[in-house]
């Protein structure tokens, strides 16, 4: 099946209040391009300067959303003009968005990401952390920043109602938070959860938003 083909069932396999984000890393401008020309705009990578040469030669209405491991001193590569950056493990990351957004004069959506698999190598807040955090309340100081919600990755495994458990625990977080802490703020929103092999379980577990690669790629 062409790009187009896959783009098309993995949008008809969603609910239209979802919204699906093509996780395009490693792949090519022309491979990008024939998602975009079948009807994609949203775009996620996860290495800033990859994001940096796709965002100065593919067309400019593209939304590009950041997923991976962002270090610090890449941020300057993609300030400018990112959408939203779904992967905030720290607050000295968050501060660090911050201060480069206040330099390029804009405010930037970021969700935080919470870590809800078993694997030790994922990255993200535990619950607790981001109690702390949110408590601690130092984020609303930083007005260059957005937090519109928050961002998961389930444990790799076959085990179905284990990755249910999971982005059910993420979701009933979301909950918890958002009347905590963002009860007054519509930005805080989306729940980003989901990719290619349990996209479908994300969604009946409450995600606003998935990320999908290896399903529309190849
Ligand atoms: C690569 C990646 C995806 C997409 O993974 P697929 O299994 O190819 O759909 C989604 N989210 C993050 C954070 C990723 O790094």
């Amino acid at each position: 099946m062409s790009i187009a083909d896959n783009l098309k069932q993995v949008l008809d396999s969603l609910p239209a209040e979802v919204e699906l984000v093509a996780v395009s890393k490693y792949h090519t401008n022309e491979e990008i391009l024939e998602a975009y020309e079948a009807g994609a705009r949203a775009f996620g990578e996860s290495r800033a300067q990859d994001l940096k040469v796709k965002h100065e030669t593919l067309p400019k209405d593209i939304e590009w959303h950041f997923i991976g491991a962002l270090q610090t001193n890449k941020i300057k590569y993609i300030i400018s003009y990112v959408h939203l950056i779904h992967s905030v493990d720290s607050l000295r990351l968050l501060e660090e968005i911050n201060k480069h957004a206040a330099r390029v004069n804009r405010r930037v959506d970021c969700l935080l990401e919470i870590h809800i698999a078993r694997e030790a190598s994922k990255s993200g807040f535990t619950f607790d952390d981001c109690r702390s955090l949110l408590q601690a309340g130092s984020h609303r100081e930083l007005e260059h920043v957005r937090i519109c919600g928050l961002m998961g990755m389930a444990t790799f495994t076959d085990d179905e109602r284990q990755i249910a458990t999971e982005f059910e625990s993420l979701k009933n977080f979301f909950d918890e938070v958002k009347a905590a802490h963002f009860t007054n703020d519509e930005a805080f929103s989306q729940l980003s959860m989901g990719m290619s092999d349990d996209y479908h379980i994300a969604v009946s577990q409450g995600s606003t938003m998935v990320r999908v690669g290896s399903r529309i790629f190849g």
